[in-house]
């Protein structure tokens, strides 16, 4: 039976990991893997998880089943950090799920299985997980302008004119902050004008929010879902655990599914349940126990999000120290949306004979379509990088 399998295309970013990995040059710089790295290069346990941990180790009784949503008290902590009292709980179904992508793939199947017919739009460009799984599950799509080559900024008017096509119940798939992979988020004034056409049109939001935390901090990280869920009647969220909480392996999300009234919200539930059930049964339960253990503990709480905050903040110095030196190297300013991107990435904005040239003569990785991983830098690595921009002719 196997014969009749057809080869699949090599993951790029993977490819990259490989080819980083066979360079023998010591000064190499990854700049590739969607991973937040320290200054060292190291992907740390964050203190409040370990502690957590250890507490699960003595406290836990059992390793048998949750329930098909997963554990309620990991809902309800991931309702509070996302969504805050923005609604009330009774409209919010939901489901734990294997990381954010579990998320984003049972949003994609409960569309499907509720209204077939409607177009998800996605943005151009937008994480390559969603456009794989979409076309796997076979649903309807359209991209939408998203990034402007030039200012490196939203391009705002493309967006909308796009968003002008979609027809009254499409889906419209948002970043809810730090946008992978390109870094660059609508402003405050801009997202009431997206808010303002998805009520206009009648769209459906769905957001993935991965990187909560990562940007301007937890609760303005949240700022955009929290608008669209209290402006909108009915609003999909998949939020991943894996970069906040640095459990990458542990695969926790959640996906939110906030209905118009209780009685659909009851039904979304069970459908939402039913979801799990027909893929997967039970979800993971060991990281989602370790975030609402962090969540509802207040020590434990504290201690996370001064070391998110310590994460943050460290990746948005590497941005601005990085702007300064191209600001100076280049004697322009044309570098400066590297400041003003939020999050891991940013789309340097780089041809790919560029890209392959920092790779070629500098030893420098990145993803072809030139997004690169600021936490893949450190205050030493920065000039060696804003030089090689300047000498690759970017
Ligand atoms: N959405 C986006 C936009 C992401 O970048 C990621 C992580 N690469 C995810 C979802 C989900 O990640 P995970 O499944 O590891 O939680």
């Amino acid at each position: 039976m196997f014969e009749h399998l057809t080869d699949q295309p090599a993951d790029k970013i993977l490819a990259l990991m490989g080819a980083y990995k066979a360079d023998p040059r010591d000064d190499k710089i990854d700049l590739g893997v969607g991973v937040y790295k320290d200054a060292e290069g190291r992907t740390p346990i964050m203190r409040a998880v370990k502690a957590a941990e250890a507490r699960l180790l003595e406290r836990e009784t059992t390793k048998s089943y949750t329930a098909l949503a997963g554990d309620p008290a990991f809902s309800d902590a991931m309702i509070d950090l996302v969504l805050a009292d923005t609604l009330p709980r009774d409209r919010i179904a939901a489901i734990a799920t294997p990381g954010g992508t579990g998320a984003v793939r049972q949003a994609f199947e409960l569309i499907g299985r509720t209204t077939p017919e409607a177009t998800i739009w996605v943005s151009d460009p937008t994480w390559p997980n969603h456009l794989s799984i979409l076309k796997h599950l076979d649903a309807r799509t359209r991209s939408y302008r998203y990034f402007d080559p030039a200012s490196r900024a939203v391009d705002m008017a493309g967006m909308m004119a796009d968003l002008g096509e979609a027809q009254p119940g499409d889906v419209v798939l948002l970043h809810g902050c730090c946008h992978n992979p390109t870094g660059a988020n609508p402003t405050a004034e801009q997202w009431d004008e997206i808010v303002a056409t998805l009520k206009a049109r009648q769209l459906v939001p769905m957001i993935d929010i991965a990187y909560q935390g990562f940007g301007d901090g937890l609760d303005a990280d949240a700022a955009a879902t929290r608008l669209i869920a209290s402006s909108l009647d009915e609003v999909l969220i998949a939020a991943s655990c894996s970069k906040n909480f640095g459990i990458y392996r542990e695969r926790t999300g959640i996906l939110m599914a906030i209905a118009r009234d209780v009685p659909q919200a009851r039904k979304a539930q069970d459908n939402l349940a039913y979801l799990n059930r027909q893929n997967y049964s039970f979800p993971p339960d060991h990281g989602a126990r370790v975030v609402s253990t962090i969540l509802t503990d207040p020590e434990l709480r504290a201690d996370w999000q001064a070391e998110l905050e310590e994460v943050r903040e460290g990746m948005l110095k590497l941005r601005e120290q990085l702007a300064a030196e191209l600001r100076q190297l280049s004697n322009s300013d044309r570098f400066d949306f590297l400041a003003e991107h939020r999050g891991m990435f940013s789309r340097l904005g780089a041809s790919p004979e560029q890209v392959a040239r920092l790779r070629d003569d500098h030893g420098i990785y990145m993803v072809g379509d030139s997004r690169m991983n600021i936490a893949g830098l450190n205050a030493k690595t920065v000039p060696v990088l804003a030089r090689a921009i300047i000498a690759a002719g970017i």
